[in-house]
């Protein structure tokens, strides 16, 4: 297994940029305007009183590109947790390419959305039981909230995320193809 160095999380990253072909975006990037109107429209600058605040705290894809609120290899999070965060986002990515109704879906179904988070947390569960750190079902469905997800919605996650811990994730077992690339790449 690899080691969680900064160098390798830098390099994790751009392999999943080149196999997803989907790039990694920064505040500094011309999409950030097209990224901060549709969180205008899901209503989530509200939940973190602006959007600059909520794009300072989260992460989120949408097309083919992924928003990540932190440098890939940089201090700002712990490195195992950004390994974490690239492999729910390239889940998110990688459902997209296969259902052309995500987009749309996401933006304005909370229940939907609701759908593709928890599989990208699935996947995040895995690879990060895998890195031996956690995460409990709680504590990432906590994280929905700023994601619009209603009560129902978070309760409807909890639900369904306990019984794939308890079941796959804690078993040691992997179901989600981006958590699969991620193990093959840092065991190579
Ligand atoms: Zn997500």
């Amino acid at each position: 297994m690899k080691p969680i160095t900064a160098a390798n999380v830098r390099a994790f990253a751009a392999h999943l940029q080149g196999k997803y072909k989907a790039p990694i975006i920064d505040q500094s990037s011309p999409l950030i305007h097209v990224l901060e109107a549709l969180l205008e429209l899901m209503g989530l600058d509200a939940i973190e009183g602006s959007v600059s605040k909520w794009l300072s705290k989260w992460s989120i894809s949408l097309r083919r590109f992924v928003y990540l609120c932190f440098v890939p290899g940089g201090r700002k999070i712990p490195l195992a947790l950004q390994v974490g965060i690239l492999v729910h986002e390239y889940t998110h990515i990688r459902r997209q390419k296969k259902d052309r109704r995500f987009f749309v879906r996401y933006i304005f179904r909370s229940s939907f959305r609701c759908k593709y988070e928890v599989e990208a947390i699935k996947a995040q569960m895995e690879i990060l039981h895998l890195l031996g750190r956690e995460l409990t079902p709680e504590v990432a469905v906590g994280t929905l909230k700023a994601y619009g997800l209603t009560r129902a919605d978070r309760s409807v996650a909890l639900k369904q995320l306990r019984y794939y811990h308890t079941h796959i994730v804690e078993r040691g077992r992997m179901a989600q193809a981006v958590a699969k690339v991620a193990r093959d790449w840092w065991a190579d």
